[in-house]
């Protein structure tokens, strides 16, 4: 077996997440099947502890709130504490990769909109981050060449690829610096390629970096 080199075992316990900064819109063909337009810069949100979650047990697709969509993104874990960060210096703060669903209450999400109010309640609910465990990053981590694959009921239903990302990840993680102190802890969610859709009791999620990290769950 091939020897990873690692750059960094420094893998914060999982259990101390204290939030998950996300990104909306950072796909072209995303932003174009909701009709949104591409935005001029980031759009950030933010998911707090409560919302974080793994894929060991079932997700509930039954909402008092309406639809529960599935958005599938490339998870990055952050080791060391980050502000108003140059890319560069940015990327070398990355220690763990991992796939997650941002999971968005649709409906409600799209009332929010209409109104011009913030998404918080559609997007940081709880349980509304779902996260792999996260593997090392090493030396041959192709930061713009990452895949990201959902296989819902065994059909590819999202295929992405950090290389096709408005933002890409160092400058991301610049960008979110100059707002909010990443920590020790942190989760970034890279944003979703298309093929969003919602969830439906009794599918079978997987959910993969292909070649890195698979994680399976169903829905009740
Ligand atoms: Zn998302």
């Amino acid at each position: 077996m091939k020897k990873r080199n690692i750059l960094s075992s420094n893998i914060p316990d999982q259990t101390t997440h204290k939030k998950a900064v996300c990104i909306g819109r950072n796909y072209t063909a995303h932003a174009k099947e909701l009709n949104n337009p591409v935005p001029q810069e980031p759009l950030l949100f933010i998911k707090p502890a409560s919302a974080i979650t793994t894929f060991d047990s079932p997700i509930n697709a039954c909402h008092p709130f309406g639809t529960v969509h599935y958005e599938t993104e490339i998870a990055l874990l952050i080791g060391q504490s980050l502000s108003q960060a140059t890319p560069e210096k940015a990327i070398q703060a990355v220690t763990g990769l991992g796939v997650a669903l941002d999971l968005t209450l649709r409906d409600l999400q799209s009332e929010l909109k209409k109104k011009g109010h913030p998404w918080e309640k559609a997007k940081a609910f709880d349980r509304s981050c779902v996260v792999s465990p996260f593997v090392p990053v090493t030396t041959e981590t192709r930061w713009d060449d990452i895949p990201v694959e959902l296989i819902l009921d065994n059909k590819i239903v999202q295929q992405g690829n950090s290389a096709l990302m408005l933002t890409p990840i160092s400058e991301l993680l610049s960008y979110i610096s100059q707002f909010f102190t990443l920590e020790s802890g942190d989760i970034v969610l890279t944003g979703t390629p298309e093929g969003v859709g919602q969830l439906q009791a009794g599918q079978t999620l997987c959910a993969k970096i292909p070649g890195l990290i698979e994680v399976n769950t169903t829905v009740i």
